[in-house]
């Protein structure tokens, strides 16, 4: 996202996450070092043999529900 998005959209962002992930975000505000390891993540998966889906699971899980919470408010 090249725009940045309105204060309705962060304030709904925001709200959509738990205390746990928007405390993280509270981090990434001021860390720089943070942030920048944000560009490269996720990584991906590598995939297992037998069902040839991503070895991650709950935290993958998490990070889908993440990204349905932010492409919700688009
Ligand atoms: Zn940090």
């Amino acid at each position: 996202m090249k725009i940045h998005p309105n204060d309705e959209a962060l304030e709904e962002f925001l709200l959509s996450l738990g205390d746990q992930h928007r405390r993280l975000v509270r981090h990434l505000t001021w860390c720089n070092y943070c942030r920048s390891r944000l560009v490269y993540l996720p990584r991906p998966l590598p995939l297992s043999p037998e069902t040839g889906k991503g070895a991650g699971s709950g935290y993958d899980q998490t990070v889908s529900a993440s990204r349905r919470a932010v492409s919700a408010t688009n």
